[in-house]
């Protein structure tokens, strides 16, 4: 039955194709995809690129973090790249960048990027807090800026925000835990302009 029905659509094929009835893709109705595609493009392309990076992020094992820090780099511009060499030369950290995270303020990388250490990616204790107990268990995230001087880029805080939320939800870290360096050290770090808490109500915007 089975080899009977493909030669009769086979049959058909051959029959009907001179007549018209084949459809050549080229001549497909088009619109109908049109307004899907155009639907799921966010309005800032930047939106997409941080949306990619956080799904990435599903790809690395957790072990159990209780903290997020939140710091700033105290410098006009710089990448994670950038940390990394001052890390490794200067503070002759063996492993390198000493946060998880790096977010960018447009001097250095693009603003508002996200970019994941190797900290995070083999999931190894920070070097970012000066206290033992939040090096082992903070995950350290750093944006460039110096907050004393000025404030964070709307596209940092948006990607902090975004970052944040997914690290919560993603290690069971309560909102409580979500923490400025200086709560724990004696540093202004993040800086005095850092609006801690617009980020915890969500209301930077
Ligand atoms: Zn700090």
């Amino acid at each position: 039955m089975r080899l009977r029905l493909k030669i009769g659509i086979c049959l058909s094929f051959f029959i009907l194709g001179p007549l018209g009835c084949y459809v050549p893709p080229a001549s497909k109705p088009m619109p109908a995809t049109r307004p899907v595609e155009s639907a799921m493009i966010p309005v800032k392309p930047q939106k997409r690129e941080e949306s990619y990076i956080i799904s990435q992020l599903d790809h690395y094992f957790v072990r159990d973090w209780r903290y997020i820090v939140i710091h700033h780099s105290a410098s006009a511009s710089g990448s994670a790249a950038d940390f990394d060499k001052y890390h490794r030369k200067k503070r002759r950290w063996e492993n390198g960048l000493g946060y998880h995270f790096v977010i960018g303020n447009g001097n250095g990388t693009s603003d508002g990027k996200i970019e994941i250490g190797n900290r995070w990616k083999n999931q190894i204790d920070g070097a970012h807090a000066g206290v033992e107990e939040y090096n082992h268990y903070g995950i350290g995230i750093c944006l460039v800026g110096n907050f004393n001087e000025s404030r964070p880029t709307s596209a940092q805080m948006a990607s902090l925000s975004t970052l944040v939320e997914y690290l919560k939800n993603r290690c069971r870290i309560p909102a409580e835990n979500v923490i400025m360096h200086r709560h724990f050290r004696q540093t202004e770090c993040p800086g005095r302009n850092f609006p801690y808490y617009k980020l915890l109500a969500n209301t930077y915007f």
